[in-house]
């Protein structure tokens, strides 16, 4: 064995130019022409191949290093015969280059929020991994997200060859870890709490609830658990290949896997490279940080909200959408005063207000204050708590101190760490990805899904692009052109929150209709009117459907009281089959139920009511 030090070969007008990504690490072993190194000049990037194979002793660069042509990057350890060859050449990293004509993919109308990925800005040309190869399939999919998990297990069932990338320890991404599964199981118990201490108005008392937070925790832990390890064996049983690590692309056809450990992302130095020959990104989202809020453990976002590590008394949820207002819920039935700050001029932007209103009427009790059009403009951390200033829209500042913040103003997608530019493919300023009907990006054998590209960001929504995109690879990948065809076509994406009561909405809102200038005839059912929800003693809310004037089908509803979430699936099936008031009314639905106040809104639609008072004439 000979050691050798591997040198910054001629790299033309290239100068003191700095190293902005290490590739290798020492014990790797890497193969002549493998990048070691990306530098990066003021017009273009590059990656340093080793010019010989064997195994990195010793990295003499780090990040942030200025080199020139004779720096000396590493010392490698090879075969002493191998010690004489001839040095590589320095291969272009893709950057920000013109646009090549003849890449883009093919569009196909968008329909569902899907826009065409041929409109955003055109791809760069890519340069080919030239290095060792470990993994070699159909199909790899980075994000082990409900959107991830579903196309790789689709794809598997399709037959294609699949390796599933993710970087923690447990697939089911946002939705199982922290999102949607825990959140509900902590919604379950404070609907519990909640009804329980309503029994007392009619003569069932119980004793004040005696909460053992850190067996809360393992509950929510426990139902996570469940869940993940479903997966996990649900991908051993498709053989879906899983590697753990932070996934990269690295060329158009390849994935680099940075491995990582333990809970988090702490990386181990080992890396594997997986070649394939289509990819569905899938990398998710994460919670926006606004930038002027200190770090303290007072101020959470909605992850550390789920963590439950103490029930604080004065709680600010900053941003009055879905995900603050559940995790709102929650904190305020264990104890927490509350009060929310939104920018807009109502809670839950995006859903009707009468709907909204029945929900405000219902939880007026938990808030000391509710701030519309108001903007949270500073915050310090104090002995006594986070003292946060706010500024209203006609420029009035307040103020106030809490023991816990929440920040839930958004999220933003991960297009931006997944080393898109490897690929040539375009990431808009945002981070989201852009792509067809077929969720094809701008290079035709890559395609994306999910929150990465676009709103609305919901799982349900993920996992049915995802299946497209599966459905799209296998297709040509098999040769079976029905399924090269699908597309996601669905009409309506329904949203939920799950607050006590529930709104839920699908389709069309009357704000909407009246915006695009769409006559509807609305149908709407009280619950005051449903012997279900009066045997409930929750008659507060009530269902509405929407009803194109022209064509007399169903173009949206929406649902406020217990249970909305488990319904509006009906509603949104009405509206992907084009039904009309009479199909729904006399679409015969279960006595007594929530589930019947849709048949009974189709029904006051129509006029054919009679569980309620004679219509007008
Ligand atoms: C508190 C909360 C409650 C929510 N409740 C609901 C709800 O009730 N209903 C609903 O429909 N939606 C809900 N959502 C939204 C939902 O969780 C997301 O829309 C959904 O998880 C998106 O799925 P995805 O597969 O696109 O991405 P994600 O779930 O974000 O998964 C992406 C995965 O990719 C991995 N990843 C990212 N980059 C890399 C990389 N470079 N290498 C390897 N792995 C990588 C991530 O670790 C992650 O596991 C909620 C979200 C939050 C935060």
């Amino acid at each position: 064995m000979a050691t050798i030090e591997l040198k910054v070969p001629d790299i033309g007008d290239f100068k003191d130019v700095a190293v902005i990504e290490l590739l290798v690490q020492p014990g790797d072993r890497v193969q002549a022409e493998q990048s070691l190194i990306t530098v990066e000049s003021d017009k273009a990037s590059m990656e340093i191949p080793s010019s010989h194979a064997g195994v990195i002793r010793e990295l003499k660069v780090k990040l942030g290093d200025k080199v020139s042509e004779g720096s000396v990057i590493a010392l490698l350890e090879v075969a002493e015969d191998a010690a004489a060859a001839a040095p590589a050449s320095p291969v272009p990293a893709p950057a920000a280059t013109p646009p090549v004509e003849g890449t883009q993919a093919p569009t196909v109308p968008a329909a569902g929020g899907h826009g065409s990925a041929a409109a955003a800005p055109a791809p760069a040309p890519a340069a080919a991994w030239r290095g060792a190869v470990d993994h070699e399939c159909d199909v790899v999919v980075l994000g082990g997200g409900p959107g991830g998990y579903s196309a790789a297990f689709r794809a598997a069932d399709l037959g294609l060859k699949v390796v599933l990338v993710e970087r923690y320890g447990t697939l089911g991404g946002v939705c199982l870890n922290v999102g949607c599964i825990p959140s509900k199981a902590l919604l379950h118990v404070a609907a519990v709490i909640d009804e329980a201490r309503h029994l007392a108005d009619i003569g069932v008392t119980f004793g004040a609830p005696q909460i053992d937070v850190e067996r809360l925790r393992a509950h929510k832990q426990a139902v996570i658990g469940k869940l993940t390890a479903g997966l996990a064996s649900m991908a051993k049983m498709r053989k879906v290949t899983v590697l753990r690590g932070v996934g990269r692309l690295v060329g158009p056809h390849h994935l680099a896997v940075e491995e990582t450990t333990g809970l988090g992302k702490e990386r181990t130095g080992r890396q594997q490279v997986v070649a394939f020959r289509r990819a569905i990104l899938a990398a998710g989202s994460q919670p926006v940080r606004l930038p002027f809020l200190p770090q303290d453990e007072r101020i959470v976002d909605s992850t550390g909200a789920l963590e439950l590590a103490r029930v604080p008394q004065r709680m600010l949820v900053i941003g009055g959408g879905i995900i603050g207002l559940e995790m709102a819920t929650v904190y305020s039935t264990l104890g927490a005063r509350l009060e929310v700050v939104e920018m807009a001029d109502g809670l839950m932007p995006g859903a009707d207000r009468d709907l909204v209103k029945v929900w405000q009427k219902v939880n007026a009790h938990r808030f000391d204050a509710i701030r519309l059009r108001t903007r949270t403009v500073a915050a310090e951390a104090t002995a006594d708590g986070i003292r946060v200033t706010f500024e209203g829209a006609d420029g009035a500042r307040g103020e106030g101190v809490y023991d816990l913040v929440l920040q839930a103003v958004g999220r933003v997608p991960n297009g931006r760490s997944i080393g898109a530019e490897a690929a040539g493919l375009p990431v808009d300023e945002r981070g989201f990805i852009r792509v067809d009907r077929q969720m094809r990006t701008a290079v035709p054998h890559l395609f994306a899904i999910g929150d990465l590209v676009g709103q609305p960001m919901l799982a349900h929504k993920a996992v049915h692009e995802g299946h497209v995109a599966a459905e799209v690879c296998a297709g040509e990948l098999l040769g079976d052109e029905k399924l090269a065809r699908a597309a996601f076509d669905a009409r309506v994406i329904p949203s939920v929150a799950y607050t006590d009561p529930e709104i839920a909405w699908v389709g069309l809102t009357e704000e909407q209709a009246r915006a695009q200038g769409i006559a509807v005839h609305k149908g709407l059912f009280p619950w005051s009117a449903s012997g279900r929800a009066i045997a409930n003693r929750r008659d507060e809310g009530f269902t509405k459907l929407l009803f194109e004037e022209a064509s007399g089908r169903i173009v949206g509803g929406g649902i406020v009281g217990v249970h909305a979430g488990d319904m509006i699936g009906e509603v949104a099936l009405a509206i992907e089959m084009g039904a009309d008031a009479v199909d729904i009314g006399r679409t015969i639905h279960p006595h007594p139920t929530l589930g019947e106040t849709i048949g009974l809104a189709a029904e006051a639609a129509h006029g054919s009511c009679t569980d309620l008072p004679p219509p007008r004439r």
